[in-house]
């Protein structure tokens, strides 16, 4: 099963990516955690995407299309993967296509989490202060307005750009996390049948 999971930050794309990874062997492909990796690490895309990021900004799509066409590739992914916080531009989506193209893999579904932008702050802030590592650089509230404004104007497009091609679900993401795996297993299973 290829699955991209969209959805605002602190939709929980995160955490359900996870469970399917746990469940189903579905192997979590998160942009964010390959990012924050390459920060932590130092190295030259780290240096590139650390300011970037704590400003709630976007890395340039090269530099994640690079990241994850590379990823994607490799033999775990064969048997399934969810893309988490990928693609999150038009030309990120599009790049995304031919990728897949030339490894003659196809997308399942796209299931976009909806919530609501005001129950959005407090997930973040709630995750920033349960978080055992110490707070992500950008779970703040002035990081959060631009990433909000940032997922509008960009990735909402992305949204609509799988619908044009009829893969795309839609969950209510404001449901508890069991209800949303829930809606999201529903979704996978009815594509295996
Ligand atoms: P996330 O963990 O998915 O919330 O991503 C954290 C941050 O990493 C984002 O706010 C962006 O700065 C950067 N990032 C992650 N994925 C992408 C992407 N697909 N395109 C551009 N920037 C990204």
């Amino acid at each position: 099963m290829k699955l991209i999971l969209l959805g605002p930050p602190g939709a929980g794309k995160g955490v359900q990516a996870a469970r399917l990874e746990d469940e189903r062997g579905m192997i979590q492909l998160s942009t964010g955690e390959m990012l924050r990796a390459a920060v932590a690490e130092g190295s030259e895309i780290g240096k590139l995407a650390e300011g970037i990021m704590a400003h709630g900004e976007l890395v340039p799509d090269g530099i994640v299309v690079g990241v994850i066409s590379a990823r994607i590739s490799q033999p775990d992914c064969a048997n399934g993967f969810t893309l988490d916080g990928f693609p999150r531009t038009l030309a990120q989506a599009e790049a995304l296509d031919r990728v897949l193209e030339d490894t003659g893999v196809s997308l399942d579904a796209v299931i976009e989490l909806k919530v609501d932008d005001a129950a959005l702050l407090d997930r973040i802030l709630t995750r920033a202060a349960e978080s055992p590592c110490g707070p992500r650089a950008d779970d703040n509230e002035e990081a959060l307005k631009k990433r909000l404004q940032v997922y509008h104007a960009q990735t909402a497009p992305v949204a609509a750009y799988y619908n044009a091609q009829g893969i795309l679900r839609s969950v209510d993401g404001m449901a508890d996390i069991e209800g949303v795996a829930k809606q999201i297993a529903d979704i996978i299973d009815e594509k295996r049948t």
